[in-house]
């Protein structure tokens, strides 16, 4: 068998490895870095894909996390194209799809989710996306053409992005939503409420309570038939139903596995010298004393960075509050913290009526916030 040693191994080709290559460079690590990627890319930033890519302001060769020559001076090594399928504790080996299998000194696990699929008939006709990488969003891209009609599915974070960029586009733009509201996780009526009038005011229709029974359509969609029975006339359609963390070729490994891969607050994993970060880490977070899974940007660049220092000896825990964004429209809004078991809600508006400020309580102490700017430059 071929067989490689690698001293500081990543699974995973996303931000959080790039992010935690980088840090073991900069804090200086000796021996072989390497990058293992399921995809033919090298790392590149995700935000852009359902936004700015979509709308032609980020152009794909601008999104990569580290221009090509930074990983040669680095001396990081790429292994693109390359997937994970099995890891050994005993013998401290990743196995890859390929046959080769790699020795590591130390595993950092950064596998990232897959988006969650429908499965209803009709599930794989042409002309139905869901959107984790970049070839997806240059899908996606290729097929939103202006006065052509389209369904999101989910009001989460994918189908609130992809909804704004499609009827940004010309698009002729229906959500369908399970639930009674748009965006109900954030926990707010007020913000469902006003992103419900913001985005109808913007022309998109949006169908509550509803769910998709069928896709319709000979080898490509033609219409979305609903649960109640409604028949929607489709060009093409976009599922964002969530995601679950990417552990299958960890089974049987023996690592704890509960969503996610488990670690502590310091990323450690249940065997040593094995770290995970990103969205597939079920972290320990000691500010919120929870376990939790944290599935955006900023999370994948402080937990990589973090993964570096303790795989170089360090014992630093989590020390930051979780922090996401989004940019809808000409809204751009940040969140912190956590929202999952508050008891109360103040809600500030700004002069045009908006909701500039939701504070979220437990027992009257702040535990999460959601903050609307004007415009993305105002972000931080
Ligand atoms: P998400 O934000 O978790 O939202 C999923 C939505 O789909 C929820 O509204 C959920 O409703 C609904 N849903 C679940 N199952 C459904 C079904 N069978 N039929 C209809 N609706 C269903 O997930 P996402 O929007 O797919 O986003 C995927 C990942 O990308 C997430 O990890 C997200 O954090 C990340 N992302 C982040 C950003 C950002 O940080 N700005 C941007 C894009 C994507 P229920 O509440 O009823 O389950």
């Amino acid at each position: 068998m071929n067989q490689e040693r690698i001293d500081y191994l990543l699974v995973g080709g996303g931000l959080a490895s790039a992010k935690c290559a980088a840090e073991l460079r900069q804090q200086g690590a000796v021996g072989r870095v390497a990058i293992v990627g399921a995809e033919s890319y090298a790392p590149y930033n995700r935000p852009p894909l359902s936004k700015g890519l979509l709308l032609g302001y980020d152009q794909p060769e601008r999104i990569f996390v580290f221009p090509s020559e930074f990983y040669k001076e680095n001396e990081i090594e790429l292994f693109d194209g390359a997937v994970a399928s099995g890891l050994d504790l005993d013998n401290r080996e990743v196995e890859l799809a390929d046959g080769r299998s790699l020795e590591y000194k130390k595993l950092l696990i950064a596998t990232g989710t897959t988006p969650r699929h429908l499965a209803v008939p009709g599930a794989d006709l042409q002309n139905i996306f869901y959107l984790r990488n970049l070839d997806d969003s240059l899908a996606i891209a290729d097929a939103m053409r202006p006065g052509s009609r389209a369904i999101i599915v989910g009001a989460g974070f994918i189908g609130m992005e992809l909804a704004a960029a499609f009827a940004e586009k010309g698009v002729e733009t229906t959500m369908l939503v399970r639930e009674s509201g748009l965006f109900t996780k954030l926990g707010s009526e007020e913000l469902s409420r006003f992103f419900s009038d913001y985005y109808q005011q913007h022309g998109i229709q949006i169908i509550y309570e509803d769910e998709v029974k069928e896709f319709a359509g000979d080898d490509v969609l033609g219409a979305v038939v609903t649960q109640d029975g409604r028949e929607l006339p489709a060009d093409m359609a976009a599922v964002g139903i969530g995601v679950v963390a990417n552990t299958d070729w960890l089974e049987g490994s023996g690592l704890e596995i509960d969503r996610g891969v488990v670690v502590d607050g310091s990323l450690r994993a249940s065997a040593p010298d094995v770290f995970a970060a990103g969205d597939v880490a079920v972290y320990y977070d000691p500010i919120f004393q929870k376990r939790r899974r944290v599935e955006h940007w900023d999370n994948a660049v402080k937990q990589g960075e973090l993964a570096a220092a303790n795989m170089l000896g360090e014992s630093r825990s989590v020390d930051y509050v979780a922090y996401f964004y989004s940019d809808l429209f000409d809204l751009s809004w940040e969140w912190l913290g956590d929202n999952s078991s508050v008891d109360d809600t103040v809600v500030r508006l700004n002069d045009k009526g908006e909701p500039e400020l939701v504070y979220y309580l437990k027992n009257g102490q702040l535990r999460a916030a959601f903050l609307l700017l004007q415009g993305p430059d105002e972000r931080q």
